[in-house]
């Protein structure tokens, strides 16, 4: 970020928000997606993430509300 500024400290804190955002809070904000499945970050992604594999992960993931 602009100025050095991290707003969160850990690469998980960083890698859930960047997943959340995209998936589930910008959605629940302004009732849009921001993925639509395409898959070419799949393909360009440096560090070989897979936004699918992620998406399953997640709904694999139990969640006590
Ligand atoms: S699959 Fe990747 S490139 Fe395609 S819309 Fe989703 S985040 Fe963007």
């Amino acid at each position: 970020m602009a100025g050095g500024h991290n707003p969160r400290e850990y690469k998980k804190e960083r890698f859930r928000q960047r997943f959340l955002h995209k998936l589930q809070y910008f959605n629940e904000r302004y009732n849009a997606n921001l993925c639509i499945g395409c898959g070419r970050c799949i393909i360009a992604c440096p560090n070989a993430v897979n936004v699918l594999e992620v998406i399953n992960k997640l709904k694999e993931v139990q969640v006590d509300a």
